[in-house]
């Protein structure tokens, strides 16, 4: 089976990097494509036990696919609902953007 440590970097790294990227006044056929992703992402994803918390906290937080700020943010409350069942600290949500498109200096 995968590193889940590994696995989980490299993913996060994708999905900040898709909201990053995600335009701020998507098209229809934008906002669908995300939340057909995000759904078969969920069922996909080779960490059975993340997949199934991360299905169950999609069923109850509904994925927002407004805009890249929305989605952004969205995604960013998710990797915190993560980061607290696994006891890491919290993200500060306001800066996520600064880490994951503009850059910081560190
Ligand atoms: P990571 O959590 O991988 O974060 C990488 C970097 O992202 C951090 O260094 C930080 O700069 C930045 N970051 C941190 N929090 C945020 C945030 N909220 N918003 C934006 N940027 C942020 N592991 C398990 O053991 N059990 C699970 O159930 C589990 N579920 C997962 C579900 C999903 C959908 C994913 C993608 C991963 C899951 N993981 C799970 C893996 C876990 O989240 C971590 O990736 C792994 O533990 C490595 O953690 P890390 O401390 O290196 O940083």
């Amino acid at each position: 089976p995968p590193d889940v440590e590994a696995l989980g970097r490299s993913t996060w790294t994708l999905l900040h990097s898709i909201a990053a990227t995600y335009p701020k006044e998507p098209s229809s056929t934008q906002k669908s494509d995300l939340k057909t992703f995000l759904g078969a992402f969920s069922r996909l994803y080779p960490c059975w036990v993340c997949a199934e918390d991360f299905q169950s906290y999609m069923a109850t937080q509904q994925i927002a696919v407004g805009s890249r700020d929305e989605f952004g943010k969205w995604l960013c409350e998710a990797h915190n609902a993560v980061n607290t069942k696994l006891g890491k600290s919290t993200f500060d949500c306001s800066k996520w953007e600064e880490r994951w498109r503009t850059g910081w200096k560190d």
